[in-house]
């Protein structure tokens, strides 16, 4: 496999796939750079070399051509956050953008549209009715795979070198992330800077684990997690489950939860999990104590002045209040957890750290990773939330690694192989 390190780019027409699907305010300002900077050495090593860039990325969401997903917003600040005059094209098909790519000289670098603006790029057919009939899917996903492969093709026309740098989205099979890659030989794909490092950190976490191994899983809910919580109880000694998933849990065991967040159909899952942790011998560790309210604007994530706060054992929430984040004796439990760890993953918050009064929990389990850290433990943070947390209370330096991907680096810790670094590994 070819490595950015050793590939000399001059005089070559390089395709890089980027995550610059950057969060923006309402007045198209961004606000958080983490995923340009992150792009920045690959994308300046390319041009150092000599070689001219055609940079590609997905912007949100859109359900086709969006102008609030455009990147003709976002292009200068982009441009001035890496110190490289970016042209644009304002689509990343048709006959004007492949004549851009084709007179691009070496050094300069060009921006294309939101590549997502087609259903092409994700190869899943938009638009359909909710009751459409089977056969008429069927014909509609076979439309879009075949308009992802020729969407693949013409993309790789503009390009001798195709780069992934987009660990972000190396989960999915999209046109650009990983479909492209076939259309170049082994000599002439490669990864990034930033995804030989995610690549690195997520093998370290898999395959080099010193023990005691710990995993802290926050966030809203059990369902969004569940494979890697079952893959995790094979792989870690300490299982820290916090967050909404906690009062599934605390239900599932028979105690009082009030109005906190439930999923009542994982129940049964909630046990199951509790039985493999015994199964295996992995310490599971829940919560002892909330920190609950009986009122909280989740649209404003805004606490009101007569809102009622208070601690209480987890399992004896009083009906009318919730459970918000952990509480002191929790924060204790974690932290000596964490403490005598030598590997640590931490993804999630372990409450609504979104509103500061529900944020000492996840700042000391921050602190914790980083206290860990520093004794000699590897610890890798990633997903949105923990990514925002690390960075909010100013720990990001302490930890050893903040993964830029979320769903990404999940799925690559329970094991799966992503489509985006399968299609340059081969
Ligand atoms: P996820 O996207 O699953 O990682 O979940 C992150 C979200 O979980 C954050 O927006 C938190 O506000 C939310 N969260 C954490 N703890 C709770 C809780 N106890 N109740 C409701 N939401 C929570």
């Amino acid at each position: 496999m070819q490595t950015i390190d050793n590939f000399n780019f001059k005089d070559q027409k390089v395709f890089v796939r980027v995550d610059f699907n950057v969060p923006f305010d309402e007045n198209f300002k961004i606000t958080d750079y983490n995923r340009v900077s992150a792009a920045a050495p690959t994308l300046k090593k390319i041009l150092a070399d000599g070689g001219s860039l055609i940079i590609s990325s997905h912007l949100g969401k859109p359900k086709g051509v969006e102008d609030r997903y455009s990147f003709k917003h976002l292009i200068g600040q982009i441009s001035d956050k890496l110190g490289i005059t970016l042209k644009f094209a304002p689509d990343c098909l048709g006959k004007e953008t492949a004549e851009i790519a084709a007179t691009l000289k070496p050094g300069e670098a060009l921006l294309l549209e939101n590549s997502r603006f087609y259903a092409a790029e994700e190869g899943k057919p938009r638009g359909l009715a909710k009751d459409a009939p089977e056969d008429e899917i069927k014909a509609a996903k076979k439309i879009v795979k075949a308009e992802q492969k020729e969407m693949a093709k013409t993309l790789a026309s503009y390009a001798t070198v195709y780069v992934n740098d987009a660990f972000g989205t190396a989960h999915r099979a999209h046109a650009t992330t990983a479909v492209m890659a076939d259309f170049f030989d082994a000599d002439h794909k490669l990864f990034g800077y930033l995804m030989n490092r995610e690549v690195d950190a997520v093998e370290k976490v898999l395959n080099d684990i010193k023990r005691p191994f710990t995993a802290i899983m926050g966030g809203s809910k059990v369902s969004s997690k569940i494979e890697i919580i079952e893959n995790l109880l094979t792989k870690v000694d300490n299982l820290i489950i916090a967050g909404g998933m906690t009062y599934t849990f605390t239900k599932a065991q028979g105690g009082k939860i009030g109005n906190s967040i439930v999923e009542d159909d994982k129940l049964d899952l909630a046990l199951e999990l509790i039985e493999k942790a015994k199964a295996n011998k992995v310490n599971l560790v829940l919560a002892v104590d909330a920190k609950i309210t009986d009122k909280f604007d989740f649209g404003k994530m805004s606490l009101p002045s007569d809102a009622r706060v208070q601690f209480v054992a987890v399992d004896k929430i009083p009906d009318g209040f919730e459970g918000m984040d952990i509480g002191p004796e929790s924060e204790k439990l974690f932290a000596d957890v964490i403490r005598k760890s030598k590997t640590v993953l931490w993804n999630g918050p372990t409450g609504v750290f979104e509103n500061d009064t529900f944020a000492h929990g996840t700042q000391a389990v921050g602190e914790a990773v980083v206290e860990a850290t520093a004794n000699g433990a590897f610890s890798l943070v990633g997903g949105g939330d923990s990514v925002a947390a690390v960075n909010k209370y100013g720990l990001a330096d302490g930890v050893s690694y903040v993964s830029t991907g979320g769903g990404a680096l999940l799925e690559a810790i329970e094991g799966k192989e992503l489509p985006g670094i399968k299609a340059i590994k081969g």
